[in-house]
């Protein structure tokens, strides 16, 4: 086994979007665990478009990541060393481990995972904050009912492509927002969607009355910007918008507000934020659901793995802002 753990460091912030000159690529030896730790050999690196907000100076979320520090990241991987008494060398875990090879924990806030019931990459994709972020966005915050039309941003991206999945197996209409004919394709051949909109080439205002002509009840919104402006000309009395988030307003010069706030008036609607971490006291029964699900073939996971290790992050990020992923985006390590 190797003795060195390669690791991806903020190297500067940003101006747009980050290019390979603002990450630094470290060696350091492959920790050790100290007592009650272990130390976790990571298989899969989650690859978000939230990273982006989380390298500004003034991310909306979290505090922001340090100059020098290891990139976070959600990863899975498997116990290599262990003086834990809960977590023992084989158990396979989730947790937020960093972009790096190798990661020390004590425990906090890891996951054991079954690698029986999914495959590894599974548990960042529809088992992951993936999955629970368009389940609790869809049934907790928007609420979604049986006959409602529900229309998804980002859709053929990793929460996207869960999100309309969900609204389907509980009875919904489903309308997808997705950029080109292969993501279009695959959400309404493959998911189920019951219709595609491609935003990159068609009027979204006119192919929603066509597709929505009673309105919009639930809009579960990924990326903002333009999308999030057209669909509230489109809403239906009390409808709900769901903030997951805003892919196209993460990079530092791209952020804008929505011009037709005002629509939220007349169709007595609301537009609701949520963080997935909120309800991590319920985790364990929606994963179960999610699993069912899966198991049963009514749910979808892909994930789009890059390989290369550590090394292909800071190119991998980039792709989720050019819409190169279709499903959720994973760095393989090494
Ligand atoms: P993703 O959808 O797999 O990837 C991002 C997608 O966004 C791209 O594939 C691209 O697809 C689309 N996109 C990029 N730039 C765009 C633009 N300017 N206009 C329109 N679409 C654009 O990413 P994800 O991991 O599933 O994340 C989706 C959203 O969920 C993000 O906003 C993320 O922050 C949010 N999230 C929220 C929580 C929470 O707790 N609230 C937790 C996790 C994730 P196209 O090819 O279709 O353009």
């Amino acid at each position: 086994m190797t003795s060195i753990n390669h690791q991806i460091r903020l190297a500067a912030r940003p101006v747009g979007v980050p290019t390979p000159s603002d990450w630094e690529l470290t060696s350091e030896p492959v920790p050790v665990p100290g007592r009650g730790e272990f130390v976790v050999t990571l298989a899969y690196l989650s690859v978000d478009p939230a990273m982006l907000t989380w390298i500004n100076a003034t991310s909306a979320f979290v505090e922001p990541i340090a100059i020098g520090a290891v990139m976070d990241s959600a990863a899975v991987g498997r116990v290599t060393a262990s003086n834990h008494p809960q977590f023992v060398v084989g158990d396979h875990v989730s947790g937020a481990f960093g972009v790096q090879e190798f990661a020390r924990s004590n425990g906090d806030g890891v996951t054991r995972l079954d690698p029986l019931l999914a495959p590894l990459p599974t548990y960042l994709g529809a088992l992951g904050i993936t999955g629970l972020t368009a389940y609790f966005g869809l049934l907790e915050v928007g609420r979604i009912r049986e006959g409602e039309t529900v229309v998804v941003s980002g859709a053929a991206g990793a929460v996207g492509s869960v999100a309309g999945q969900v609204s389907k197996i509980k009875g919904c209409r489903v309308i997808g927002i997705a950029g080109g004919p292969e993501k279009c394709r695959w959400i309404t051949e493959d998911l189920g969607f019951d219709a595609a909109i491609d935003y990159k080439s068609q009027d979204i205002r006119l192919e929603l009355r066509e597709h929505a002509p009673d309105g919009v009840d639930v809009f579960f919104d990924n990326v903002g910007g333009e999308i999030l402006d057209v669909v509230l000309t489109q809403l239906a009395l009390q409808a709900r918008i769901v903030l997951s988030g805003g892919v196209s307003q993460y990079a530092p010069d791209q952020a804008r507000g929505p011009a037709n706030y005002l629509s939220l008036i007349g169709a007595r609607a609301s537009m609701i934020g949520f963080l997935t971490p909120d309800y991590a006291e319920r985790y364990p029964e929606a994963r179960a659901e999610l699993a069912w699900w899966l198991r049963e073939g009514r749910l979808i996971s892909r994930e789009d793995i890059v390989e290369g290790g550590v090394r292909a992050f800071p190119d991998a990020l980039p792709r989720l802002l050019a819409g190169q992923n279709i499903g959720k985006l994973l760095l393989a390590v090494p």
